[in-house]
């Protein structure tokens, strides 16, 4: 046995001192960061892989935003694999599969599809897939002859643009040939999806969404450590998970370091985060292993009894420090997992070394997360559970179609974590305004341009119990 000579940390132990500061204006100032090597946002936040914080809903808000949201693993692969398929699916400035009918079509048949899907205007294509008109609702006006084939009165002149065409090339083509619809072809004129004026406008309204190169919205994937996850990996990428989250409550284990090889060896351009770890030598061994973000936090998450259970764990501060410490110098950014309880510890926990924070219970009470609104005692609330509460396991094998667990499960089941009540919070959107706006603050005050500078120039000072209790209100009765 040996004790550390220095004395462990969390975010409520200390304060940022405050620095001389030229910001103009706090709210302007850029969030941006990086949650692996390759995938960029302008909010640090990442909405956690828990059972009631984030599914499509939460993740497709989160990435709105300029954050990202990893859909938890508790469920069969084909759900978490649809449920990756509604993100990309939320706002993507390509329509992969647009309506079509084909020459052979009557007047009669385009009139019900605009009718029954209030489409503007619908792709015909000829016997091969090749698109040779559109016929619009102008088109339509005035045709009283439902019998005629679509090819007598479509506008033969398409504007099109092929397969690759960026966001910024479609909306000089739109503006410059005054059209609403642009047809992506291949090389053979088949149709290849579609770019509508409506989509980008729609596009501007989130300027700071987290996309992937296709103009998706981004999106993580959890998935655990059996050898069968291998599949699960797959499918995942192939659905355009954007990173894979290797979790586990234990992640300085051979168990996670062989997983996070096997994925790195079967697809070398994934984005792995690998995880969870508290020390610079468990840091160390997943970046090894192949990582490209760590995730850090034993012990500090809000629904969290690891510590209690086990004894075991690292204040979160701490931890953050010195996982930073290794990883900042290797380009792999940290990731602070749990314990973040108001944009204060954001801002403490970046200035730490961390470049996101992972947020489960603030964001387990929004709009956004799995679970039902309840009312008690006049109150309203939401659901969060730990993944290693005996509730959220139940759940997980209902449904994965496994069935009830059974009495001597239930016995021997040992709980890492518990099911909790927490208040309605609103929106995401809200919730990240908040946080967000309270960084920028925070940035401010340290005198701190990006999110590296205020790792850079930040001064913890550690306070006494009383300092704290001076630092929340007190002596008034709050309202
Ligand atoms: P929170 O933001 O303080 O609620 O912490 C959320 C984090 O707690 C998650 O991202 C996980 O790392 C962690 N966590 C989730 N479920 C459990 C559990 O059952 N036991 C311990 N930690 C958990």
């Amino acid at each position: 046995m040996k004790i550390l000579p220095d004395l462990a940390l969390t975010y409520d132990d200390v304060l940022i001192v405050p620095q001389y500061s030229d910001v103009p204006s706090r709210r302007k100032l850029s969030t941006q960061t990086k949650l692996t090597q390759k995938i960029k946002l302008e909010a640090p936040i990442v909405s956690a892989n828990m059972d009631t914080v984030t599914e499509s809903d939460m993740a497709i808000a989160m990435a709105r935003e300029g954050g990202i949201g990893i859909i938890h693993r508790f469920m069969s692969i084909n759900e978490q694999v649809h449920q990756i398929a509604r993100v990309k699916k939320a706002e993507s400035f390509v329509v992969e599969n647009p309506l079509t009918l084909t020459v052979l079509h009557t007047v009669g048949d385009v009139k019900k599809i605009v009718e029954e899907t209030y489409t503007g205007g619908i792709l015909i294509l000829d016997g091969g897939q090749r698109l040779v008109g559109i016929v619009t609702t102008r088109d339509l006006l005035f045709e009283n002859d439902d019998s005629k084939p679509l090819s007598e009165i479509m506008t033969k002149e398409v504007v099109t643009a092929p397969r690759d065409t960026t966001l910024e090339q479609a909306e000089k083509i739109l503006h410059e040939h005054r059209v609403e619809k642009l047809p992506l072809v291949d090389k053979d004129g088949k149709l290849a999806g579609l770019i509508t004026m409506k989509d980008i406008m729609k596009i501007s309204e989130f300027p700071k969404a987290t996309k992937d190169e296709r103009g998706r919205l981004a999106v993580g994937a959890a998935v655990g450590v059996k050898p069968s996850e291998l599949k699960r990996v797959e499918r995942l990428l192939e659905a355009g998970a954007d990173c894979i989250v290797v979790d586990i409550a234990h992640g300085d284990s051979k168990l996670e370091i062989d997983t996070i090889k096997q994925i790195r060896k079967a697809f070398a351009s994934a984005q792995i985060i690998g995880g969870n770890v508290a020390t610079a030598e468990g840091t160390q061994r997943l970046i090894e292993a192949g990582c490209d973000a760590v995730k850090v936090g034993v012990g500090p998450g809000s629904i969290c009894i690891t510590r209690v259970v086990a004894g075991a764990g690292v204040p979160q501060l701490t931890a953050v420090i010195n996982c930073a410490a290794v990883a900042r110098p290797q380009n792999i950014p940290v990731i602070a997992d749990g314990g973040i309880r108001a944009s204060g510890d954001v801002v403490k926990a970046l200035a730490a070394g961390a470049s996101t924070v992972m947020i489960g219970s603030l964001l387990a009470g929004t709009d956004e997360s799995p679970g039902l609104l309840m009312t008690r005692k006049g109150h309203r609330y939401k659901v969060s559970r730990g993944m290693a509460s005996l509730q959220a396991n139940v759940a997980r094998k209902v449904r994965e179609g496994e069935g009830d667990i059974t009495q001597e499960e239930i016995e021997e089941y040992v709980s890492e974590g518990v099911e909790a009540a927490v208040p309605y919070r609103g929106s995401a959107r809200e919730m990240l305004s908040q946080l967000i706006g309270g960084l920028q603050s925070g940035m401010s005050y340290t005198n701190a341009h990006t999110v590296d500078e205020l790792y850079e120039k930040a001064v913890f000072v550690r306070m006494t119990e009383v300092g704290l209790i001076e630092s929340r209100p007190h002596d008034v009765d709050v309202m």
